[in-house]
């Protein structure tokens, strides 16, 4: 069982909590995302057992008519076995969704797996008319010449700053260049993306930014933040008509996420604390 302390981040153990989850969400205006914590299979069997999971949380989904969708790893669904494992694990679970109306999200790791990762997401988003979306970050270098490909390619494009620890030979490492860049590729993306934009970030001037951009530009999009953090700015947004999502992710294998969230910041560190010590 999920000990209280982590139940800021993670929406339970259960595909059931986590749809009850995001029916509470509806509920203040917010829409949510799910993904089933898992990464990093090398062995066909991980893989495979977390696709078939995704296919039925996604009926789940579809039956309790909430305002969700998915988002996938690469690697939870087979990345590091085969490059074919992951397509056909992607396959099915975006065949699968595409019959329940359900948009899946495919997550981005760390650029050794970049070109894989959009080559199926592409060839998807043509094949199923933009039910699939990709996310890309604005560290990676190689980031505006992949959102040049996607501009043509049906369905959304989620834009964050970027979480892992990449090499100065393909990244950008410092904060303040990563936040220029961002900025800059926001501004690409309300031009140049007709299906509307996905801004990845709590960031309150990455937030602004986005709706001046969008005022600017008339281009749809919405806003996707991680549960736990800042959620009275996601359901603020919400009431002021922004399209807001939550993501949420769920499942036994919490641990691992849950000390990410609190190793990142200070505050979620002394939430943490105090959890434990009861203040
Ligand atoms: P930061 O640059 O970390 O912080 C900027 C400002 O935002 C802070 O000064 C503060 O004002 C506010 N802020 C940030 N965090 C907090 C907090 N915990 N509490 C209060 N205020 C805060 N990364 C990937 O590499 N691949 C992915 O597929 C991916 N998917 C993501 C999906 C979603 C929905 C989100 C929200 C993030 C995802 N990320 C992903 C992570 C992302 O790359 C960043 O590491 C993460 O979002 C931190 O950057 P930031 O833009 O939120 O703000």
């Amino acid at each position: 069982m999920i000990p209280p302390i982590a139940n800021k981040f993670v929406a339970g153990e259960t595909a059931e909590s986590a749809v009850s989850h995001v029916e509470s969400l509806n509920r203040d205006g917010v829409s949510g995302i799910l993904n089933l914590l898992g990464e990093h299979y090398s062995d066909r069997r991980g893989a495979d057992a977390d696709a078939e999971a995704y296919v039925s949380l996604v009926r789940d989904v579809a039956a309790a008519d909430i305002d969700g969708c998915i988002s996938v790893k690469p690697s939870q669904i087979g990345i590091d076995v085969s490059d074919g494992v992951f397509r056909e694990n992607l396959n099915r679970i975006v065949e699968a969704a595409s019959e329940e109306d359900i948009f899946v999200w495919v997550d981005m790791e760390d650029h050794t797996t970049t070109n894989v990762t959009l080559d199926a997401v592409c060839d998807l988003g043509h094949e199923t008319d933009g039910t699939v979306g990709v996310c890309v970050q604005a560290n990676l270098k190689r980031t505006p010449d992949d959102l040049e490909r996607l501009a043509s390619v049906p369905g959304k494009v989620r834009l964050v700053k970027g979480a892992y620890n990449e090499p100065a030979s393909v990244a950008h490492k410092k904060k303040a260049k990563v936040d220029e860049v961002y900025r800059d590729l926001l501004e690409y993306m309300f031009a140049e993306f007709d299906d509307g934009v996905a801004v990845g970030s709590h960031d309150p001037a990455m937030l602004s930014y986005a709706r001046e951009l969008h005022d600017e530009y008339g281009t749809p999009y919405e806003v996707q933040m991680l549960m736990g953090v800042r959620e009275d700015a996601q359901r603020e947004l919400a009431a002021e008509g922004v399209d807001v999502w939550q993501y949420a992710p769920y499942g036994d294998k919490w641990f691992q996420y849950f000390y990410r969230r609190v190793r990142e910041r200070k505050e979620n560190a002394l939430f943490a604390l105090r959890a434990v010590v009861g203040v």
